[in-house]
C-alpha cells in the first residue's frame, strides 16, 4: 500500500480494495519502525489516526466519502492540534497542548484525512536542514548521514520514506521547497494569503505560509484545494473563488512561456544541477513552452533582505513566549525578571536566540531605518521586479536548492553558509509569490528539485506545467533503497 500515491489510495479506498482502517494500520507500522532511525516524527497519533480511520470508513460505506476521506496524513509540529502536543520542535512548547485545532488541520479533517501523527522540524521553523529542533535531527531517507533539508523535513522525509502519502509544511523562506527538492518529492508553496495561517505558530507573519507535501503534482493540486480558501480567522487570508487545482492538471503547457533568470543560471550554478532543470524545460519546450531570459536584478540582495525582515518579525512573535502563560517556565524564579530571562534562557535553543537578537537590533531605535526600513524597500523592489518578470512570462524556472542534500552537521556551526541554502526560495516569500519543488533529476544518488514560481494566485498553472513534466519522467515516483518493501 505505502508504494501508492496519494491519488492512487484515493482510487482504491473509493473502490473500497482496503479500508482505511488497514491502511492506517500499515502506516503506523512503518512510522513504528522507520521513525527511530529517520527521526521524522515528534510526536506520533495512533489512536486518534484509527478512530478517524474508523470514521472515514465509515463515510465510505455511506456514500459521503470525499476523495481524500481514510488518507493518512501528517502535520508539522508547527500546526496547532486539539489535544496533541504542538511543540514547534522547541523545548518552550514542549509541553503545549493546543487547545484547539489550525485550519489548515480542521479543513484536512473535514476532508476526512487521518492525521497519523506531528512531524519534525527546526526550532520554530528557523533552518533549512530540520537540524535545530529539540528533539534532534530528522535524517534523510536517501542517506542517513544527510539532511533532509528544513524545515518542514520531518513531514518531507516521512512522504518521501513511503510513511504517509502527504504531510502539511510551513514556508517562511524556503521551509516547503528544499526539504521537497532534498527528499525527491513535490511542495508547494502557496500564494501569501491563500491558505489560512490561522492555528499555525507564527515565526514571520508577512512571509509564512502553510503549504502540501506529498509525491506528485496532482497529489498536491488535490491536498491544496482542501487546504485552501477563504478564513475570516485569519486576517490577511484573501477572499476568493475556489479552484478545482485537480480540473486544471490537464492544461499541459502549449503556449506557455517561462522565463529563466539570468540571476539563477549564472556561473555559480552548480553544472549537474543545472543539466537536470535543462532536461526539464527540454521536455516541457518539446510540450509547446516557449523559454525566454530574463531578469531578476535585486535577486543577490534577497538573503541579506530576508534575514532582517524575518527576524525582525520573529523577535515580535516570539515574545509571548515568556514563562506566564504558556509552554516552559524555569524552576524558582527569584522574581518576574528572572522568570522571564531564565524561561528564555532556557527554553529556546541557539539560532532561535540568534533570530531574536538580530530582530531586536534591527528594530531598535537608531538602527531601524538603516536595517529595517531598507530591506523594506529591498522587498519591494523584488516584488517590482517579478511583477515585470511576469509581464513577460507566465512562469519562472530555476533551482530549488543550490546543493543535493548536504551532511549532518556540516552546515551547523556557520549560519551563513546555512542561510545561504535559500538563495533561490526566499525572494519568493518576500513577494507573497506561490512556487513549487518539483523533483527533476539525481546527483550520486541524491535528489535534484527544480522551482516553478508562478504569478499571484497561478497556482492552477504551476500545477499543471509540474504535472506535464510528471507525466514525462519518474523521478517523483523514485523511492529510497531500501524504502520499498
Ligand atoms: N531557512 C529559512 C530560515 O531559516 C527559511 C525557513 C522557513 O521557510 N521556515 O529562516
Amino acid at each position: 500500500m505505502h508504494r501508492k500515491s496519494l491519488t492512487e489510495l484515493s482510487r482504491s479506498l473509493a473502490r473500497r480494495d482496503f479500508s482505511s482502517v488497514e491502511l492506517t494500520h500499515a502506516c503506523l507500522k512503518r512510522l513504528e519502525r522507520l521513525n527511530p532511525t529517520l527521526n521524522c516524527f515528534i510526536t506520533p497519533t495512533p489512536d486518534l489516526a484509527l478512530a478517524q480511520a474508523r470514521d472515514a470508513d465509515h463515510q465510505h460505506a455511506r456514500g459521503t466519502a470525499g476523495p481524500l476521506a481514510g488518507i493518512p496524513i501528517a502535520h508539522k509540529d508547527i500546526f496547532c492540534t486539539d489535544g496533541v502536543k504542538t511543540s514547534c520542535g522547541s523545548k518552550i512548547l514542549d509541553n503545549f497542548i493546543a487547545p484547539y485545532d489550525a485550519t489548515v488541520v480542521e479543513r484536512l479533517r473535514a476532508a476526512g484525512m487521518v492525521m497519523v501523527g506531528k512531524t519534525n522540524m527546526d526550532e520554530f521553523a528557523m533552518g533549512s536542514s530540520s537540524e535545530t529542533g529539540f528533539q534532534g535531527p530528522v535524517r534523510s531517507p536517501w542517506d542517513i548521514n544527510r539532511v533532509a533539508g528544513g524545515s518542514s523535513g520531518g513531514s518531507a522525509c516521512a512522504v518521501a520514506a513511503r510513511i504517509v502519502p502527504a504531510a502539511t509544511g510551513t514556508d517562511t523562506g524556503g521551509s516547503i521547497r528544499l526539504p521537497a527538492a532534498l527528499c525527491g518529492i513535490t511542495g508547494l508553496k502557496p500564494t501569501y494569503g491563500l491558505v489560512s495561517r490561522h492555528g499555525m505558530v507564527a515565526f514571520a507573519s508577512s512571509l509564512d505560509q502553510g503549504g502540501p507535501i506529498a509525491r506528485s503534482a496532482e497529489d498536491v493540486a488535490l491536498l491544496l484545494g482542501a487546504m485552501g480558501g477563504f478564513d475570516p480567522k485569519d486576517s490577511t487570508s484573501v477572499e476568493r473563488a475556489p479552484q478545482d487545482y485537480v480540473r486544471s492538471l490537464a492544461t499541459g503547457v502549449q503556449g506557455l512561456r517561462i522565463g529563466l533568470p539570468r540571476q539563477y543560471f549564472d556561473a555559480q550554478l552548480d553544472a549537474a544541477i543545472a543539466d537536470c532543470i535543462h532536461k526539464v524545460l527540454e521536455t516541457l519546450e518539446r510540450g509547446g513552452a516557449k523559454l525566454k531570459d530574463i531578469e531578476l536584478p535585486s535577486t543577490p540582495l534577497s538573503i541579506p533582505a530576508y534575514y532582517v525582515v524575518a527576524p525582525a518579525e520573529a523577535s515580535s512573535n516570539l515574545s509571548r513566549f515568556d514563562g506566564v502563560r504558556f509552554g516552559y517556565r524555569c524552576d524558582n524564579p527569584e522574581d518576574l525578571t528572572d522568570l522571564y530571562c531564565r524561561s528564555r534562557g532556557e527554553g529556546f535553543g541557539a539560532e532561535v536566540k540568534r533570530r531574536i537578537m538580530i530582530g531586536t537590533y534591527v528594530l531598535s531605535a537608531g538602527y531601524y531605518d538603516a536595517y529595517y526600513l531598507k530591506a523594506q524597500k529591498i522587498r519591494r523592489l523584488i516584488r517590482d521586479e517579478f511583477r515585470a518578470a511576469f509581464e513577460q512570462v507566465d512562469l519562472i524556472a530555476g533551482p530549488t536548492s543550490p546543493t543535493t542534500a548536504f551532511r549532518l552537521k556540516e552546515r551547523m556551526d556557520d549560519p551563513v553558509s546555512m542561510y545561504l541554502s535559500d538563495i533561490y526560495t526566499v525572494s519568493v516569500n518576500l513577494a507573497g509569490l506561490p512556487a513549487i519543488s518539483i523533483p527533476s533529476g539525481e546527483i550520486g544518488g541524491l535528489p535534484v528539485g527544480m522551482q516553478l514560481i508562478g504569478n499571484h494566485f497561478d497556482e492552477a498553472r504551476i500545477l499543471a506545467a509540474a504535472h506535464a513534466w510528471q507525466q514525462q519522467s519518474d523521478w517523483h515516483t523514485r523511492i529510497p533503497a531500501g524504502y520499498g518493501e
